[in-house]
């Protein structure tokens, strides 16, 4: 079984998170960047199924700067196989489209049963990759799993919606993506480091997938503007003085929320 997952390389969740107000992309010097935690569980769930099962391929694939090398290596210090970087400075800015387009291309050539995806990256946060990526290659898609189970024909897993759970299940070949009620991503070890030096590293550009990046027949989003968010307004303080309730009353119908 060939599991490929998808990772992306995030500015650091816990550190200061900052738009490039000339490009409107991540400033990606503004905090250390980290792999996608989300994106830490998916491979997680493919090792775990590759640790009880052996024979079991996972190769992780990344469409990131070529700065994001250390990123892929530590997926392959937890134990994937083999990584597949797409690394094209014509890609810089890509929107969704075009990043679905080329991931695509990539788990196609690279061959697979089952894409493993988070739903969310923390940083982009379209939501939308594993979708277009599951329809570009033409298999079903499980949505948002906080459960996963993949057996030699089939996945299925458990999705949480605010009216209830529901189990869903899906033939392979097959892209899922995952939330984060599925377990941690593994710590590395030393010697998972130092093997993962060794392991298959392959780096490859738009062309050499077949996907033309300035291809005017295909939808393309373009960003018009970029603003910084406004700084917050102080809040109003309310000080009880034997009145707290009425003045509280007061300022939400000031307020129009009452
Ligand atoms: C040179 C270069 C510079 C880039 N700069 C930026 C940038 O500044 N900001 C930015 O957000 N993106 C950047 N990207 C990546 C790309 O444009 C985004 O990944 C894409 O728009 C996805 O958006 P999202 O995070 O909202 O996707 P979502 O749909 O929220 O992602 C859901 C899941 O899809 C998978 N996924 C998403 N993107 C990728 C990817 N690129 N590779 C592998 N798996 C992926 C992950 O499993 C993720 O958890 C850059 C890419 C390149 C090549």
């Amino acid at each position: 079984m060939k599991i490929v997952v998808l990772i992306k390389e995030v500015p650091d969740t816990w550190g200061e998170r900052r738009l490039d107000l000339e490009t409107g992309l991540v400033d990606r010097a503004g905090s250390a960047p980290v792999l996608d935690e989300i994106d830490e569980r998916a491979v997680e769930a493919a090792l775990s199924h590759a640790d009880a099962h052996p024979g079991t391929e996972v190769v992780v694939l990344t469409m990131a700067p070529a700065s994001a090398t250390a990123t892929v290596r530590k997926a392959l210090a937890m134990g994937a196989t083999s990584a597949v970087h797409i690394v094209d400075d014509a890609l810089r800015g890509a929107d969704l489209l075009l990043t679905a387009d080329v991931l695509a291309a990539a788990i196609r050539r690279t061959g697979f049963d089952l894409v493993v995806a988070g739903n969310l990256s923390t940083d982009g946060g379209g939501g939308v990759v594993p979708a277009m990526v599951a329809e570009l290659l033409g298999v079903p898609q499980l949505t948002a799993l906080s459960s996963l189970e993949v057996t030699d024909d089939a996945v299925s897993g458990d999705r949480v919606s605010d009216a209830g759970t529901m189990r869903v299940s899906a033939p392979l070949p097959a892209v899922v993506s995952v939330t984060e009620a599925l377990p941690e991503g593994r710590f590395t070890t030393f010697k998972g480091i130092m093997a993962a030096k060794k392991k298959s590293y392959e780096t490859l550009d738009a062309g050499e997938l077949g996907v033309e990046v300035e291809d005017p027949a295909q939808a393309r989003y373009i960003m018009l503007s970029v603003a910084e968010r406004p700084p917050r307004a102080a809040g109003t303080t309310i000080v009880d003085e034997g009145d707290a309730g009425e003045k509280l009353a007061a300022y939400l119908v000031a307020e129009g929320v009452a």
